[in-house]
């Protein structure tokens, strides 16, 4: 999507402004992801570091640097929301549920996932007809063994 949008976290504390094209927008299944955030698969919305930034609160939010990946969390020391994470490219990662709670509890068209990535990694497999990226974003597909 390329129109300019806003999330805010839970409690309002804190509002990012999120401008240009997603560069991603899916179901990521790799095991950073897993790790960073405790979750089995994580949802996304994909933008470069500076298509996203703070409108307000800036000054009421903590990183959290991951002890041994290059990958944060970005979260309200208030409520304790994460606004983003950041991978290895240091893209900011929202999550789309964060993004749906934003636009009055769906995913804008433009950023409806439209793929699996780093599906070889899953811990959970998906039954559906999207595009299923083995070891990344592009590249090999897994391919359903009948
Ligand atoms: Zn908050
Ligand atoms: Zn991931």
């Amino acid at each position: 999507m390329t129109n300019e949008f806003e999330v805010k976290c839970d409690c309002g504390a804190v509002t990012l402004a999120i401008s240009g094209i997603a560069k991603v927008h899916g179901f990521c299944h790799c095991v950073d992801c897993r790790d960073l955030l405790d979750i089995p698969y994580h949802s996304v919305a994909v933008w470069g570091k500076e298509d996203v930034t703070f409108k307000e609160g800036e000054g009421r939010v903590s990183t959290f640097q991951h002890p041994t990946k290059r990958m944060k969390r970005i979260f309200c020391s208030n409520c304790g929301e994460v606004l983003f994470n950041t991978n290895v490219l240091d893209w900011r990662v929202i999550s789309q549920q964060l993004i749906s709670k934003n636009n009055n509890g769906a995913v804008p068209d433009a950023l409806i996932p439209d793929k699996h990535i780093f599906y070889e990694q899953r811990i959970v497999s998906i039954d559906d007809d999207l595009p299923k990226y083995l070891r990344g974003i592009s590249g090999a597909l897994y391919e359903e063994s009948s």
